[in-house]
């Protein structure tokens, strides 16, 4: 045996159980935890007393390219997805090879150590040298063996309204992106946008691949290409293979027709990425009061049996100063600003930085959970529940990748000297259990 994990608590089931890792870096077996058992004397011990083990987090979202360049030429004065688009094509000018690597690098380092190991990176193709591009597949190669990082072909410029931007799309994808991106509401016209994503899925469907669009990220009720795109995604059969990010021109949708798209959505079985931190900043800069908060309808649509995952987005840069690429920081801005609130909706919000987040990447059950055969790539939380690891913001105690730990964290306790009492450990856990 290569690893045992002891008595650690899964999401699927009441009970504690130990996780054997055999020499292939795979779970051999899921067996219920008995105290009286001696662990094994080889291989490397986790003693889970209790804690949360689960698989991996899930990125569905991030622009590792432009990740870490926010006031670089200069900063987004206005806030607006505009003006954060122009300040980076600015910036795109001086990308190098070793710039876009050193920063790729950095956050996929921080994700593996917040338990991040699958990743789809979105990457600016619209630049006549695809610099970020090539890069970026030479991280994939490096992290191969630790993380899955899909890239998407993302024409942050336009298809049709960019010189050459069908082309660019058609040489990204020759060079091995492993999604079809697009941005229609960003294209000069609705029959550009249209076309766009026309240009995305006959590519996709020409290559194998799978379609991810930023798709309807504007304020604006009349932006409707994520009809289009589930539409082509049901036509086509590419279905849970499509995926709309952003979509936030459906928090401005009147009742009639979002009826008219939930239906369509779940008919269609495309995917839906809400990134709660890019657009609560981004959306409603053009508003008066009442503000809107632009985020698409979360809520409703997993109502409607749609998957919704939430993604980090922007890291740094010229549309988020901010940002650490920590899923549970996602998760718990999400459900706060989508008010997944309620009892039973907490531990879905987990779930889309999880397991809905997997099915937007398209892992199957076999490569992505803690049951026998799976690769042993899981986290450990030091918390019990999904509930208390999004409430605690809890950092993983142990990140393994494959059968081999990728990263620790030590308990850090802070110790409370209250009156009356003596100084002792707080771990802002119920004191009743
Ligand atoms: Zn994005």
């Amino acid at each position: 045996m290569r690893m045992i994990v002891r008595g650690a608590r899964l999401r699927e089931d009441h009970g504690l159980f130990d996780v054997e890792v055999a020499e292939d870096g795979r779970i051999a077996r899921v067996v219920p935890y008995d105290d009286q058992k001696e662990p094994p004397a080889t291989g490397t011990l986790i003693e889970a007393h209790g804690s949360l083990l689960c698989a991996p987090f899930v990125e569905p979202h991030i622009h590792l390219d432009t990740a870490l360049t926010a006031g670089e030429p200069r900063p987004n004065a206005s806030g607006t997805l505009w003006e954060g688009i122009a300040c980076w094509s600015e910036r795109k000018r001086t990308l190098t090879r070793e710039d876009v690597v050193a920063r790729a690098t950095e956050v996929l380092r921080w994700q593996a150590a917040q338990g991040v190991l699958h990743v789809r990176t979105h990457c600016d193709v619209t630049d006549p040298s695809l610099t970020a591009l090539d890069a970026l597949l030479e991280v994939r190669d490096r992290v191969r063996d630790i993380m899955t990082l899909q890239i998407v072909a993302f024409p942050q410029e336009g298809i049709v309204s960019f010189p050459d931007g069908e082309a660019l799309l058609r040489e990204a994808v020759a060079r091995g992106a492993d999604v079809v991106g697009a941005i229609p509401h960003f294209e000069d016209t609705r029959e550009d946008g249209v076309a766009s994503l026309r240009t995305a899925f006959a590519l996709a469907e020409e290559h194998g691949l799978r379609v991810d669009a930023h798709c309807d990220e504007i304020d604006d009720e009349q932006s409707r290409f994520v009809e289009v795109l589930a539409t082509l995604a049901l036509r086509s059969g590419l279905r849970e293979r499509a995926t709309a990010s952003h979509t936030t021109a459906m928090g401005s949708y009147n009742g009639a027709y979002s009826f008219k798209l939930q239906r369509l959505l779940a008919r269609s079985g495309i995917n839906l990425v809400s990134n709660p931190f890019a657009n609560l900043n981004l959306q409603g800069r053009f508003d008066a009061y009442p503000k809107r908060r632009g985020l698409t309808q979360v809520k409703e649509m997993l109502a409607a049996g749609v998957n919704v995952a939430f993604g980090h987005d922007d890291v740094m840069d010229p549309w988020n100063a901010l940002g650490t690429a920590n899923p549970l920081q996602t998760a718990l801005v999400g459900l706060y600003a989508a008010q997944l609130t309620g009892v039973e909706e907490i531990p879905l919000a987990f779930s889309m930085v999880t397991d809905r987040a997997a099915r937007v990447l398209g892992l199957s059950e076999a490569e992505y959970g803690i049951t026998a055969g799976a690769p042993a790539s899981f986290v450990l939380l030091p918390a019990p529940t999904p509930q208390e690891a999004l409430r605690r913001q809890v950092r993983p105690r142990y990140v393994v990748a494959r059968g081999s730990v990728l990263a620790q964290t030590p308990p850090a306790p802070t110790v409370l000297s209250w009156p009356g009492e003596a100084r002792s450990e707080i771990d802002f856990g119920h004191p009743l259990g």
